[in-house]
């Protein structure tokens, strides 16, 4: 059957793949999405399509539309930039909620939101499950994200309790994968421009922090499924890659992958960064069905056969140089 689905944030790194797909399956799909980190290139394929439209529009002011289903994305991951302007971060994510929550209760549909495993903090369950009520900072140059996100689940739960909205809550774990922002901060884009380009690799403290990487084709086949759930559902399920890696050993295979000579620098540790995450998936596994398919090797090749494309379209400078150089 084919519904019309909202997807705020529709513009970032996930939610253009998510539009993507939705699209493809033969649903009407509207992107808003106020381009804080989302491109409008990133929806290239789409604009133009008749099932397609992109609003520009701040989910943290009311926004009427009738639709069948809204995937709440909008506010940005990357710490840098959630980091820039942390007030509009958590009113992004609390506002947005209000508003995203609002409409589905007007119009009876059900809504899931994109939480995150920040929501753990710097966890001291390890691996992390559902009910593991988390370490956060309340104070802390995170907490702008982490709090806002919490409160913002707090909020679907609540909706759901008060006024029977059909909520899905997904708790994403670190995903990567094409079309992430050159720019955008985050260590695994980071570290295949700072390769590709031959720079020198920036790893934050000792390199022995863990997170678990999740292929963004293999979140988005999760958060469908999630959607499309039939019983009821009142609390969060982790979506991630249980593959937990060291940012010292994610450095070393983009390295090897890239062929770079990039060396590795260390810079110092980020406030509140926490040591270590990695997702228990069994609720998702045993809910939906579904577990990653996509590995860190192969996922890592297409982004940073992804990243290659972007670099030379740029014709950025630095691979200039080196081409330049190899045919000299
Ligand atoms: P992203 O920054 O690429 O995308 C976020 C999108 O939201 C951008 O297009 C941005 O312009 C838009 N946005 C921000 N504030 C907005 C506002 N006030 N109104 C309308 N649009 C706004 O990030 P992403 O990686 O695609 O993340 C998507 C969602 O998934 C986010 O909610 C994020 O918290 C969550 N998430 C992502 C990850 C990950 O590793 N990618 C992990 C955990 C949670
Ligand atoms: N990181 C790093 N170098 C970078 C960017 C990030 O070593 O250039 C580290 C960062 O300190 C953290 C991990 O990589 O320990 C993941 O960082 P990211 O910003 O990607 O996500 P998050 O910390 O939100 O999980």
């Amino acid at each position: 059957m084919q519904k019309r689905i909202l997807v705020t944030g529709g513009a970032g790194f996930v939610g253009c793949h998510l539009c993507e797909r939705l699209v493809a399956q033969g649903h009407q799909v509207i992107a808003v999405d106020n381009y804080y980190t989302g491109r409008r290139e990133n929806l290239t394929a789409l604009l133009g399509l008749p099932n397609f439209e992109a609003l520009r529009h701040d989910v943290t002011f009311p926004l009427y539309l009738e639709v069948d289903e809204i995937y709440n994305l909008a506010c940005p991951a990357s710490p840098v930039h959630y980091q820039r302007d942390p007030v509009q971060t958590t009113k992004t994510s609390v506002l947005g909620a209000i508003n995203m929550l609002g409409m589905a209760k007007r119009l009876g549909i059900p809504i899931l939101q994109a939480s995150t495993s920040e929501i753990y903090g710097d966890p001291d369950v390890h691996p992390q499950v559902e009910d593991y009520r988390g370490l956060v900072s309340i104070s802390g140059p995170r907490a702008c994200y982490d709090e806002g996100k919490r409160c913002a689940e707090t909020l679907f739960y609540d909706y759901k309790r008060r006024h029977g909205v059909e909520i899905r809550v997904a708790r994403i774990f670190n995903t990567y994968g094409p079309r992430m922002n050159l720019e955008d901060g985050r260590v695994v884009s980071n570290f295949i421009v700072q390769a590709l380009r031959n720079e020198p690799i920036t790893l934050y403290g000792d390199g022995r922090q863990t997170r678990a990487f999740c292929f963004v084709d293999d979140l988005v086949e999760g958060l469908m499924r999630l959607m499309n759930v039939t019983q009821p559902l009142d609390s969060a399920v982790n979506l991630g890659n249980p593959v937990e890696t060291s940012m010292a050993e994610i450095a070393d295979l983009i390295i090897s992958l890239t062929g770079s000579r990039s060396p590795i620098v260390f810079r110092p540790l980020p406030q509140d960064d926490p040591r270590q995450r990695c997702p228990d998936i069994s609720k998702a596994q045993e809910l939906l069905h579904w577990r990653p398919k996509v590995s860190l090797q192969d996922g890592l090749k297409r982004t940073i056969s992804y990243f290659e494309g972007v670099l030379s379209r740029m014709q950025d400078p630095v691979r200039r140089v080196e081409v330049a150089r190899a045919n000299s």
